[in-house]
């Protein structure tokens, strides 16, 4: 069925595949527009994706996927089992921000919660995980409808709680490798804030940051403000650790290695004239090689440590560092191999001219998990553009800045967007269950 909604252009584009693996493409360009609106208007904070879980399950079921819900949290793991192949797996993640949306269109979430702080905010899907969700299911339906196309396990994860680390680490610890499938392949799509809708971008190798949380708890020894010479400052020590800070990227780490260190909150004190005891700072992370992390962290604790002695401090009153483990995720690292099978599946997918090359990025995703495991799995990421094209064009002549990522006013242009990313990945699965030795080739 061809519907009103649909571009000229892309309807052009979804039919003009001539090359051997094209599939007989299924129209569901309507229940994918109401999918979106569905799920944007009904967003849930990490941890708590319950209602988005069971619509996705509910979907993948009708598809005639086995499905099962609640792994990991509110995770869910639909497989697809078509004879003998490689396994490949698809990944979308599903859960919103604490943000208050306000991009003043009607399908805009009018959410609201009370957060642990005790504050009131809107909830809003401002990373684009619905255009995800969109995407994934109409690739779950492309392939189910194309089983002819294609041989082996197709096995599609949907994963809660990506904004705080937690959802990918919950699955693989529930045994999403051992219980269900080891995946052959391993793919994902994340919307673009700063790319036209019809194109996606892509890049081998590292393409997100690792990501860690760490506390520096800085003791000193209070007193009064009029006696400073009987205390120990933890305010002074806490200012010199913070530009001790600074040379970890500019004087230890190579220049050509990637690395943040930012602190993002200081707090301490609680009076003019009181010195207090204790100083918290909370620091972000931001690296691509494991060494890198290791050097940050290594250097965070002994500057401190160092800061604290030469203060006179004793050591049970050096600083504590703590690193928050269950938030920390490593970066992504886009298996080259893979990636260029999947380069080659978006050109013939969406034509070259569709098919930018892109560079790294210190944001992180936890995608990057699923490629770390013993087994050490190829993944792929690639970007979707969202952008409105006349927007971006405006912006780039304008000189304007689009709202990003997490921006209260992000508003994808969903009509256009989601057939390209449901092309994208349905081209990028059937090359890779094609491409395996296990399985015909073309
Ligand atoms: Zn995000
Ligand atoms: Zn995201």
């Amino acid at each position: 069925m061809k519907t009103g909604y649909l571009l000229p252009t892309l309807w052009l584009a979804l039919t003009s595949v001539t090359w051997a693996n094209s599939p007989d493409w299924v129209t569901d360009q309507p229940q994918l527009e109401a999918l979106y609106q569905d799920l944007h208007r009904h967003p849930e904070l990490s941890f708590q994706e319950q209602a988005t879980a069971q619509k996705l399950a509910t979907q993948l079921a009708e598809l005639g996927f086995e499905v099962t819900t609640d792994l990991g949290g509110h995770g869910v793991v639909g497989l697809m089992f078509n004879g003998d192949g490689p396994t490949v797996m698809i990944r979308t993640d599903t859960d919103a921000l604490p943000i208050t949306e306000e991009t003043g269109k009607e399908y805009a979430s009018k959410v609201r919660v009370t957060l642990p702080s005790g504050a009131e905010s809107g909830v809003m899907h401002a990373c684009g995980h619905d255009l995800h969700m969109t995407s994934f299911i109409g690739t779950a339906r492309q392939l189910a409808a194309n089983k002819d196309q294609w041989q082996g396990t197709l096995m599609m994860v949907a994963q809660g709680a990506e904004e705080v680390g937690g959802g990918a680490k919950a699955m693989l610890n529930e045994g999403l490798f051992e219980r269900f499938a080891r995946p052959d392949h391993i793919l994902a799509l994340h919307v673009s804030a700063s790319l036209p809708a019809g194109k996606v971008a892509i890049r081998p190798g590292y393409t997100l940051a690792s990501v860690d949380s760490v506390d520096i708890q800085v003791f000193g020894k209070g007193g009064h403000g009029a006696y400073p010479h009987t205390t120990v400052d933890p305010i002074v020590l806490a200012s010199r650790i913070v530009l001790a800070l600074q040379t970890i990227t500019s004087r230890e780490i190579s220049p050509l290695e990637p690395s943040v260190v930012t602190v993002g909150s200081i707090h301490g004190g609680t009076k003019h004239n009181v010195i207090g005891n204790e100083v918290t700072l909370q620091l972000t992370l931001r690296s691509y090689s494991p060494q890198v992390r290791e050097a940050q962290l290594a250097a965070i604790k002994r500057l401190s440590a160092g800061i604290a002695m030469s203060a006179g401090l004793p050591p049970e009153l050096y600083p504590t560092v703590t690193v928050h483990e269950q938030e920390s995720i490593p970066s992504t690292y886009n298996d080259p191999a893979q990636t260029a099978q999947v380069r080659e599946a978006l050109q013939l997918a969406l034509g070259a001219e569709q098919v930018e090359d892109t560079e790294p990025v210190m944001a992180g995703e936890d995608f990057g998990l699923y490629g770390r495991t013993g087994d050490k799995l190829p993944i792929t990421i690639f970007w979707l553009g969202t952008v409105e094209p006349e927007q971006f064009n405006a912006a780039r002549i304008n000189g304007t800045a689009l709202p990003s990522l997490h921006s209260s006013h992000f508003a994808p242009d969903y009509r256009a967007a989601i057939p390209v990313g449901v092309k994208a990945m349905t081209q990028s699965a059937l090359m890779l269950f094609n491409a395996n030795p296990a399985a015909d080739p073309f």
